[in-house]
């Protein structure tokens, strides 16, 4: 059972434009290859877990989800980076496509993208990691037995300013490149070396 780092698309690997209704409209922000390929170094997997209610609403469908997980992949190819799963969440309970117009268990913070790619890829939530930039991915994480860390891009900034009751995240940072530095910071701090002191000063 291996670790991973559960990654949120729109805010947190790329900009978040709305529906992302077009492949053109993928902006990686410039941090986002570097940060995937250290991880990867690391030993983590790095999975892709996205709410794409646009299916549901009828903005977009799958045949173009599956086209921009594509494009993102060859993307991160390119630069020497891999993401080794990338599931989404098609539905939402106003929406008004069928099959997709429903309540599911997988929309986050429900935690079904997860269990799933723990069972495909055969990794253990507890040793794992949440990154994104709201705080159902915080509360998702949590709810896994994860780290769950939130970065300040997409809508990030403005969840910091008005926590929920109840809910605080293990770390909120700048960006993805600041939220990987601190996961290999706890990471290897577990697995390799445990008395060496991080000098990393948001760890
Ligand atoms: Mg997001
Ligand atoms: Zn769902």
């Amino acid at each position: 059972m291996k670790p991973a780092v559960f990654l949120d698309r729109d805010g947190t690997m790329i900009e978040d434009v709305g529906y992302l209704d077009a492949i053109a409209r993928v902006a990686f922000y410039p941090w986002t290859i570097d940060s995937i390929r250290a991880m990867n170094r690391a030993g983590l997997l790095v999975v892709v877990v996205t709410n794409q209610s646009g299916v549901a609403r009828g903005i977009l469908d799958e045949a173009l989800v599956d086209a921009t997980h594509r494009h993102l992949a060859a993307t991160l190819e390119a630069g020497g980076a891999r993401v080794d799963g990338y599931y989404y969440c098609p539905h939402h309970p106003r929406g008004t496509v069928a099959p997709f117009a429903r309540e599911c268990d997988c929309r986050k913070p429900a935690r079904g993208l997860i269990d799933r790619a723990a069972t495909d890829l055969g990794i253990d939530p507890g040793r794992s990691f949440v990154v994104g930039d709201k705080w159902s991915d915080v509360q998702l994480g949590r709810g896994v037995g994860a780290r769950a860390i939130l970065v300040r891009t997409g809508g990030g900034a403005a969840e910091e300013r008005r926590p929920p009751a109840g809910l605080s995240a293990d770390a909120i940072v700048d960006n993805l490149a600041a939220a990987a530095s601190w996961i290999l910071c706890q990471h290897e701090s577990a697995t390799r070396n445990p008395q060496s002191a991080c000098r990393d000063p948001q760890c």
